[in-house]
């Protein structure tokens, strides 16, 4: 099935390389190059509201201890946990109930004491003297008493207070990027805003004289722009704050006009216009603009044309044009560029070893795979999703994991074991 894996004949693809050698990097290279690139934004107050993804500018030390005192964990009745001792369904003890405590009540002026029971909800103090909490579930009351079926031990159903989050406890750490769980931790420290990173800004450019927008009539040989429209959904995926330049013609004027106006944001990302055709221009656009390129090729497939260039604090990105390239070249520089400028600390995709369904061939390059990965008696399993041309949108929408063949390996069998990147994972 994989025969169709590559859209042009080998020596094609080798002549390309040799013919840009000293511009080319490897895979591995060209992620050193940008993560070496990153200087992180500065930051911004927001309301916790807005929280949630957003990557934390400084370490978060609590000052009060959760649960603020000793609480119940269940609805029940607060006693001395000795008192219950001998106690069995045959042998009930009983109690008599002195009082009750809501959520959110106190008692004051009653203790428990031998003999004795208050009668307590979930998350409402231990009253003094008591030591235990039996639930309702395990209790039978009557007439201001209440029988109890089990011995219990100290400290049954009790929150002791400070056992989630101590005074000084480190509870979060500048670079986390926050999660619900996250935001409900600064919340309870009483957070009402939180001190995070800015978003980059991200300038979206299309490129190519072909290239029909959205409503556009489509006439024989043009191309619908799918890719401005995959990145911006990208962008926004990894919380970059998108802005779209539209279609730059195949012309040095139309689009230097294009890129002055996108070099405000933080990172401009173009696509199309890269490789070696008569009218890419996109490589002399970059001399032109005085733009430092890096490299204007990686060698990885799919997506080998791929510029990368600084001028200022600015990153520029000249992503392949077919759809597919875009995508997994955005995933595997771009996107860790905008979460390296967000102060991520936690920036990869995971990576898991996974059992190969069917045999596969590759080239002499890093090699990305679309696939789709099953959990298998707690085992990964991983298929490609179809046609591997560059073009292929639909074998993309299909995958949700890119399988990863290194650079020297040129055959993979069904049944050994691969390397898997979970694109649809958070990063780890
Ligand atoms: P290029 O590198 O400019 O020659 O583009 C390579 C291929 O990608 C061509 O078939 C283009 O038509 C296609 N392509 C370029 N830009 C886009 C786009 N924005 N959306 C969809 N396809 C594109
Ligand atoms: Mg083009």
């Amino acid at each position: 099935m994989l025969k169709n894996l590559f859209d042009r004949p080998q020596s094609f693809k080798k002549k390309c390389i040799v013919d840009n050698k000293k511009t080319t990097v490897s895979f591995e290279e060209a992620q050193k190059i940008i993560l070496n690139s990153i200087i992180p934004l500065s930051s911004e107050n927001i309301s916790i509201m807005e929280a949630s993804n957003r990557v934390l500018y400084e370490d978060i030390v609590s000052d009060v201890m959760i649960p603020h005192v000793d609480d119940s964990a269940m609805d029940g009745y607060a006693i001395i946990a000795e008192d219950t001792h001998g106690a069995s369904i045959k042998n009930p003890i009983k109690f008599q109930i002195i009082g009750e405590i809501q959520a959110g009540g106190s008692i004051v002026g009653k203790k428990v004491s031998k003999g004795t029971a208050i009668r307590i909800m979930t998350g409402a103090p231990i009253p003094e003297g008591a030591d235990s909490v039996v639930r309702f579930e395990d209790t039978e009351e009557k007439a201001g008493y209440v029988k109890i079926f089990s011995e219990t031990a100290r400290y049954n159903n009790y929150r002791s207070a400070g056992e989630n989050i101590k005074i000084g406890d480190k509870v979060l750490q500048k670079g986390d990027r926050l999660r619900s769980a996250d935001v409900g931790i600064l919340v309870s420290l009483n957070y009402n805003t939180v001190k995070v990173y800015k978003q980059p800004t991200v300038s979206i450019i299309s490129t190519g004289d072909e290239i029909a927008d959205i409503g556009e009539e489509i006439q024989m040989g043009r191309i619908r722009n799918v890719n401005a429209y995959t990145l911006y959904s990208e962008v926004r995926k990894y919380n970059g704050i998108p802005e779209y330049f539209g279609i730059a013609k195949d012309s040095m004027i139309d689009m230097k006009e294009v890129f002055l106006k996108a070099l405000k944001s933080d990172v401009v990302i173009s696509t199309g216009g890269v490789s070696t055709g008569k009218y890419d221009f996109v490589k002399e656009i970059y001399s032109d603009l005085n733009i430092d390129m890096q490299f204007e090729r990686v060698n990885v497939k799919p997506g080998s044309p791929c510029a990368f260039g600084k001028k200022d604090n600015k990153l520029i990105f000249g992503l392949p044009g077919n759809p597919v390239p875009t995508l997994t070249s955005f995933i595997q520089f771009v996107r860790p560029a905008l979460l390296g400028l967000m102060g991520a600390k936690r920036i990869k995709k995971p990576i898991v070893n996974a059992f190969l369904e069917e045999d596969i061939n590759s080239a002499e390059v890093h090699h990305l795979l679309r696939g789709y990965f099953t959990i298998k008696n707690n085992e990964f399993h991983v298929s490609t999703t179809g046609n591997q041309k560059p073009s292929m949108l639909r074998s993309m929408s299909a995958a949700n994991c890119l399988i990863i063949v290194p650079e020297n390996v040129t055959s993979v069998k069904a049944g050994e074991k691969v390397a898997v990147q979970l694109i649809d994972h958070d990063e780890i």
